[in-house]
């Protein structure tokens, strides 16, 4: 792996993927090895990293990186050229669209990946400075919702509770959340609860996922139906007279309307079950639980947001919350799982189009009071478009110049294909990456400018529970990369704004974006770090993890919010909300019988563009998939590992097909990570659909209409080589990084020349070993260079079997004579053949081996840890170990 030059390490810095927020501890030799592990002093992982925080050391490479600003030239090819020339065009560009079409004709849309200062940077040039609020971000996939249910209740974007609470609470209520998964760090502290102090755990989801396996109570609970289930929930706390009356009188408003409205929704447990198809035995027992334990947090995250009704789901639950004063003490209260690293980051200063900065709003006032603060020439009066609208003008022709930064909206967005299209209309559209390729750059942008990423990045995010950390660089900038920060600030000075641009550092930025905090705040706004606002350089560079709000130099006080009122709305109470009757708004019909639910894998992050280079993360799941139900999979004809087409109104893929007993029937599951890069076919944001939260515009990701069918294929493989490898025409294709080199599986579609193939790729002067039975259409094929291995091609039966075993000797250049030998019949010269697919990462462990100790009689995860080692490391596969047992023990004879 080539990395660029190490800079003085190690240092304390932020995992760049989940919104944990974990601190991790990174150093790189010149030899280029980068070592990563928890950061012990870190208050929200105290030294623990899950597998994909445990692997950033091998996602730091070179390979693949945008490495010079580069435009497109008349011909359609890209052309290396100067910064200067490169800012040059994209203000050249963003001037003329101004001038001829207005501010509203361009956009930014910006990532939750991006470091405060870099949002901070973008959202002042286009919203104080440009004249427009067109400012999205991918945040608006993630957690819009949860900033809508907030203000609305709050009169604040305000996360009330912190990661202690997790720890101190004696119920707690997951609702859409794999947090398992998703969340790993953050779930470890609620099962060490769980296992240390009897605290109980709920699970509400459509799906049985890894975090089930673990809970207490399961609900699976109807698509869309959350809001029911906290009706009937406010419900039953008000006729047992569990309502906190003081509570409600000193701190709210809107009791009666919500509770009038909840009884219109669940007037009743038996009502409650037959709208969300639960037990109303499992209803009643939450219920029962959430009345009688004070100390229960509910969580949620992308199964509530992601939703066309995500913000009264939201507010469903914050009502039982604000009924029963359960909030803002220790134990108690809602938590909004933030998906992305500095999601909470882009909140804070504005990188939502209908946010202003600072947790300021678009009232006349709030307006001003940022006008007089930048001393900006053109503020934006109005809200600006939401991503999906967005796009929609992009499609229309109403923005014409646009400028994407650290993220891929024609993979992640809902009808993906449709943004695709809508990007190569643009008169310019201006990607700032990390990555050479990626499905938003090959849209036809225009010009490509290289930014910092993880591990050269400079600045601060911020986690779930406020906390602001920095992430500092321990490699030097490669080739003419630059931060974002910078980029924009140059940009901002050829637009003739260079005074209010003028940083000389990132640490000046954090300073003036500390300050407008605190501006004219007197305590009418939550998010308040004015006491960071006159931070030393020097300071700033030793600044240790640390929670809003900061309100003065010596403000490190009580971190929870709303235990006594204190709300940020005009008359300072929190509203209880009147929702609107849960409804699904799509429906199956017998063309589309299926509806789709998308989500996160354990060990992919996003797109892909940096866990995809990680080996380790690349065992798990290595192909995009859709999970169908034992019945509906019966009923199709489908069997594990077929291809399946999924197809919408909006687009298709073809994909792995997993049978999954967690996934009721008429529901499939397919992850978000694949892209064009890196699968033939597996663009699942191409068939999802795109109706949106009229109040928070997040699309609604869990609930697309789609039918299923089988897709015939010829035969079955893999393709080995080191280096990169080439997709393979005619073939479906899954791009897999693997130790030494990379790995193709593909399902061929029709028959074709495996020998061609292996001899396209091996050397002139390779050695080819080869086996095949035509009649069986079985060919297996090792390339050697001086004995090294080169190559391996396998296809037809047991060639899927045989990845594991093979990848693993693939690892080893140049193997002895018996592994040699056994090569090509897929297994080791131990004879491990088939180690079926990876449970645990960190030491390899395959399904095998873990059902193998199960059936050996280890009974509990500790037992299949001792027996095999999984799960003894990072802990991120316990829960997909204790599904295991569960599922094994369910088979057992009785
Ligand atoms: S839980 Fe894992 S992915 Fe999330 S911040 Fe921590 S180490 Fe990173």
């Amino acid at each position: 792996m080539a990395i660029h030059g190490p800079l003085p390490n190690p240092v304390a810095t932020a995992c760049p993927y989940c919104g944990v927020g974990c601190g991790v501890i990174a150093s790189a030799d010149a030899g280029g090895r980068v070592t990563v592990a928890g950061d012990p002093t870190h208050p929200a992982n105290r030294g623990r990293l899950c597998v994909k925080g445990s692997a950033l050391g091998e996602t730091v490479g070179l390979e693949g990186r945008l490495l010079h600003p580069m435009i497109r030239t008349r011909s359609g090819s890209m052309e290396r050229v100067s910064w200067e020339s490169a800012l040059d065009a994209v203000t050249e560009g963003f001037a003329r669209t101004i001038r001829e079409q207005g501010p509203d004709a361009t956009a930014f849309y910006l990532s939750g990946q991006l470091l405060t200062e870099d949002y901070y940077a973008a959202n002042k040039l286009m919203k104080g400075f440009v004249g427009t609020a067109n400012v999205d971000t991918n945040s608006r996939l993630c957690m819009a919702s949860s900033v809508a249910g907030h203000r609305r209740a709050f009169g604040s974007d305000t996360v009330p509770g912190t990661y202690e609470d997790l720890d101190a609470a004696d119920l707690l209520v997951l609702v859409g959340s794999n947090a398992s998964w998703c969340h790993p760090i953050l779930w470890q502290r609620m099962v060490a609860n769980q296992r240390d102090r009897g605290a109980r755990i709920v699970v509400i989801d459509p799906r049985r996922t890894a975090t089930a396996a673990e809970a207490d109570l399961v609900l699976q609970i109807r698509p869309g139906m959350d809001g029911v289930l906290f009706s009937g929930l406010l419900v039953h706390l008000a006729d047992g007279g569990r309502l906190d009356e003081a509570y409600l009188s000193g701190h709210t408003t809107g009791l009666e309307d919500a509770l009038t409205r909840a009884r219109e929704i669940a007037p009743s447990i038996a009502a409650t079950a037959a709208s969300t198809g639960l037990a109303a035995a499992d209803v009643a027992l939450l219920f029962d639980w959430f009345a009688l334990t004070p100390r229960a947090v509910t969580l949620y995250s992308q199964g509530v947001n992601q939703s066309a009704q995500g913000t009264d789901k939201v507010s469903a639950i914050l009502n039982c919350h604000l009924a029963t004063g359960r909030i803002g003490r220790p134990g108690m209260g809602p938590f909004s799982l933030t998906g992305q690293p500095n999601a909470m980051g882009g909140r804070e200063v504005g990188g939502l189009a209908n946010m202003l900065a600072a947790h300021m709003g678009f009232s006349a006032s709030e307006i001003d009071r940022v006008r007089r603060f930048w001393g900006a020439p053109r503020m934006a009066g109005r809200e600006g478009l939401k991503a999906v609208q967005m796009f929609d003008a992009v499609a229309a022709g109403s923005i014409r110049s646009l400028w994407v930064m650290g993220t891929n909206p024609a993979a992640s967005l809902p009808r993906a294909d449709h943004v695709r299209r809508a990007l190569g209309r643009l008169d310019l559209l201006v990607v700032s990456e990390n990555m050479l390729s990626n499905d938003t750059v090959n849209s036809g942008a225009h010009i490509l400018l290289p930014a910092a990423a993880w591990g050269e990045k400079d600045g601060t995010v911020t986690n779930s529970e406020r906390r602001i950390t920095r992430q500092r660089p321990f490699l030097d900038l490669p080739g003419e990369v630059k931060p974002d920060w910078w980029i924009i600030a140059e940009v901002a000075r050829r637009l003739g704004f260079a005074e209010a641009f003028d940083w000389p550092d990132v640490a000046a930025i954090f300073r003036e974006h500390a300050a407008l905090s605190g501006f004219e705040n007197n305590g009418s706004r939550d998010f308040d770090i004015s006491g960071l606002a006159r931070i030393t350089n020097a300071d700033y560079d030793g600044l240790v993890p640390v929670q809003w709000p900061v309100r003065s130099t010596s403000d490190r006080g009580d971190k929870r919010f709303f235990a006594e009122g204190g709300f940020y709305s005009a008359d300072r109470r929190a509203r209880l909300v009147a929702i609107e009757p849960p409804a699904l708004k799509v429906v199956t019909d017998a063309e589309r019988p299926f509806l789709l639910n998308t989500g996160r894998v354990r060990d992919q992050w996003h797109t892909m563009t940096r866990t995809g280079k990680s080996p380790t993360l690349g065992r798990h799941i290595p192909e995009p998939f859709v999970a169908v139900g034992p019945a509906d999979a019966a009923a199709l004809g489908l069997s594990a590992g077929d291809i399946a087409r999924i197809e919408s109104h909006h687009g298709a893929a073809r994909l792995r097909v997993v049978i999954d007993e967690g996934q009721a029937s008429g529901e499939v599951f397919a992850p978000i990570h694949w892209t064009a890069e890196t699968a033939a076919d597996g663009r699942i944001g191409a068939v999802v659909q795109a109706a949106t939260d009229p109040f928070s515009g997040q699309p609604e990701m869990k609930a697309t209409t789609v039918a299923l069918s089988k897709v015939e294929v010829e035969s079955e493989g893999f393709l080995l080589c080191r280096g990169d490898v080439a997709s393979l025409a005619g073939v479906l294709w899954t791009r897999v990084a693997t130790e030494g080199g990379t790995g193709l599986l593909f399902a061929a579609l029709a028959p074709f020349d495996g020998a061609a193939i292996i001899r396209g790729i091996a050397g002139s002067d390779d050695v080819i070993s080869e086996v095949g039975d035509p009649s069986r259409g079985l060919y297996r094929a090792a390339a050697f260079q001086d004995g090294r291995l080169t190559a391996v091609f396998f296809s037809g039966p047991g060639a899927r079997e045989a990845w594991a075993t093979v990848t693993r000797l693939f690892a080893c250049p140049t193997l002895d004579p018996a592994d040699r030998r056994a090569l090509l019949a897929g297994r080791t010269a131990e004879g491990i053949a088939d180690q079926g697919p990876t449970v645990c990462a960190c030491f390899a462990v395959g399904l095998t081996a873990v059902r193998c100790a199960i059936s050996e009689g280890a009974s509990d995860v500790d037992a299949v840890g001792r027996a095999t080692k999984a799960g003894t490391n990072c802990g991120s596969c316990r829960s997909e170990i204790r599904k295991l047992i569960g599922a094994e023990r369910r088979l057992e004879p009785a």
